[in-house]
C-alpha cells in the first residue's frame, strides 16, 4: 500500500521536516548556547551516536550489495543468448555515457569549489571532529597510495580482506571478475550461485528500504551537531553544493543527451522529450529508476518505436546498471566533501573517484537513496569522513528526484541508439534478448 492510501506522511517530507528542524535547532543553540556543556553533551551523547547509527547501517550493506548487484550486471549482460551486437553496444552505451556524465560532475566540482569557503578555524574543528571519531579513515587517507599502487590496488590480493578493509573498488573487481566467470561456466552450480546473489541483492534493497525510513531522524541528529558546531557558514555551502549538482545534471540532460539522440540516435530531441514524458514524470516523482522500469518499457517500445528485444534490454539493464544522473552526483559530492573537509585529491586520485564513481553507477541500486551506502564508501576509501554525508541527506531528495529523471532518460537515450539500425523483433523470439 502507498504511503498516501495508508495516510502516512511520504518519507521525503519526513526527511524536509526531520532536515528543517534539525538546522533551525543547531543554528539556535550555535547563536545563543554555542559555548554551554550542556550542548556538548547533547551533541557528544545524542546527536553523534544516532546519526553514526545510521551511517552504520548503510555501511553494513554496502559489500553485499556491490557484489550481488555488480554479479547480476555482468551476468545478465553476459548471458550467451543476449551478448553479442546488443550487449557490446548497451555496454559501451553505459560504460561511454556515465564517463562523460562524471566528468561533468568533477569538472563542475573543480571549477565551481563548492566546499571551498568555510573558515579555517572551523574546518580544523570539524577535523578534528571526525578524526577522532574515525582516526583509522582519516589514517587511510594519509597513507593513500600514490600512482602505479594505486592501478595495482584494483587486484585484490585477498578479497576478504579487501571487504573487511572496506576497499571498495577491489572488491568491485573480484565482482565483476566473478561475474564473468559466472557468465561463462554454465553449470548447475554457477546457476545456483546467480540465484543465491539474486536472493542477496532482493534482501539488501529491503533493507535498504527499512534504514532509509530512519533517515528523517539521522537527518535531524546529524544536521544538529554539524549546525550546532558551525553555524550559519554551514548553509551557504549547502546552497552552492545543491546548485553546482543540479547545474551540472542540468548539462548533461539538455546538453549532451540531445547531442547524442541528433548525432547517434538520428531522433529530434523534442520528439524524444514528448515520447518520454510519462517515463520522465515517473522517475521525478518515485526517485527509483526500478520503479519506473514499467514505464519506461512502455515508453521505449510504443511512444519511442524502439525495437522490444532493444527496449527490454537496455531498459531492464539500465535500471540497475546505467545510472548517469547517480554516477555525476556521486562525482560531485565526494569532491564537494573533499573540499569542505579540507582533503586534497591530486589529479590521480581524481582519476580513482571518476573509476569508483562510474562503477558505483552501475553498483547502486535503483530505489531512493540507493546510491548512499556507496557515496559512504567511497568517502571512506579517500579518507573523507563519512559524516559529511549528513550534509547531503538533509537536500538528497530534490536531488534524488533530479539524478532519477537523468538517470532513467539515460536508459531510454541508450534504447534509441543502441535501437538505431537493429531489426523490429516481433513474437516469441524476442524473449530470447531479455537479461536472465
Ligand atoms: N534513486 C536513484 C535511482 O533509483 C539511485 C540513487 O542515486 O540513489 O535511480
Amino acid at each position: 500500500m502507498t504511503e498516501a492510501a495508508t495516510g502516512k506522511m511520504p518519507l521525503h517530507w519526513k526527511m524536509a521536516i526531520g532536515f528543517a528542524a534539525g538546522t533551525i535547532a543547531g543554528l539556535a543553540c550555535n547563536l545563543w548556547f554555542a559555548n554551554a556543556d550542556w550542548l556538548q553533551a547533547l551533541i557528544t551523547y545524542v546527536a553523534d551516536p544516532v546519526g553514526q547509527l545510521f551511517l552504520r547501517l548503510l555501511f553494513m550493506l554496502v559489500i553485499p550489495l556491490v557484489f550481488s548487484a555488480l554479479v547480476l550486471g555482468v551476468v545478465e549482460i553476459g548471458n550467451p543468448k543476449s551478448l553479442g551486437r546488443i550487449g557490446l553496444k548497451t555496454l559501451a552505451w553505459i560504460l561511454v555515457v556515465t564517463t562523460v556524465a562524471v566528468l561533468i560532475g568533477l569538472v563542475a566540482a573543480n571549477l565551481l569549489q563548492p566546499g571551498v569557503g568555510l573558515p579555517e578555524d572551523q574546518r580544523a574543528l570539524l577535523m578534528a571532529q571526525a578524526t577522532e571519531q574515525g582516526g583509522a579513515i582519516a589514517e587511510k587517507g594519509r597513507n593513500a597510495p600514490s600512482g602505479i599502487e594505486l592501478l595495482l590496488n584494483i587486484v585484490p590480493k585477498n578479497p576478504v580482506a579487501a571487504a573487511a578493509g572496506g576497499d571498495l573498488i577491489a572488491v568491485m573487481f573480484f565482482a565483476l571478475m566473478f561475474g564473468i566467470g559466472a557468465t561463462v561456466v554454465r553449470s548447475h552450480g554457477t546457476h545456483h550461485f546467480v540465484e543465491v546473489c539474486e536472493g542477496v541483492y532482493d534482501i539488501c534493497l529491503r533493507l535498504i528500504d527499512w534504514v532509509i525510513r530512519l533517515a528523517p531522524y539521522a537527518v535531524a541528529a546529524l544536521l544538529f551537531s554539524i549546525t550546532a558546531r558551525l553555524g550559519f557558514d554551514v548553509m551557504v555551502q549547502l546552497a552552492r553544493f545543491v546548485g553546482t549538482v543540479l547545474l551540472a545534471l542540468g548539462i548533461h540532460f539538455f546538453v549532451v543527451f540531445p547531442l547524442l539522440l541528433w548525432t547517434v540516435g538520428r531522433m529530434s530531441p523534442l520528439k524524444f522529450w514528448r515520447a518520454a514524458e510519462p517515463a520522465i514524470l515517473t522517475s521525478f516523482s518515485t526517485s527509483s529508476s526500478s520503479a519506473t522500469l514499467p514505464t519506461s518499457l512502455m515508453v521505449a517500445e510504443e511512444r519511442l518505436g524502439v525495437p522490444r528485444q532493444v527496449g527490454r534490454f537496455v531498459c531492464t539493464l539500465g535500471a540497475t546498471a546505467n545510472m548517469n544522473g547517480t554516477a555525476l552526483f556521486e562525482g560531485i559530492t565526494v569532491l564537494f566533501l573533499a573540499q569542505f573537509y579540507g582533503v586534497d585529491l591530486a589529479l590521480g586520485q581524481q582519476v580513482m573517484v571518476l573509476v569508483l564513481c562510474v562503477m558505483g553507477g552501475i553498483g547502486a541500486a535503483g530505489v531512493p537513496g540507493g546510491s548512499l551506502p556507496v557515496i559512504a564508501m567511497i568517502l571512506a576509501t579517500f579518507g573523507i569522513p563519512p559524516e559529511g554525508i549528513g550534509l547531503i541527506l538533509g537536500v538528497d531528495r530534490l536531488l534524488d528526484m533530479c539524478r532519477t529523471t537523468v538517470n532513467v532518460t539515460g536508459d531510454l537515450v541508450g534504447s534509441v541508439v543502441v535501437g538505431r539500425g537493429e531489426p523490429q523483433h516481433t513474437g516469441d523470439d524476442v524473449d530470447d534478448l531479455a537479461p536472465v
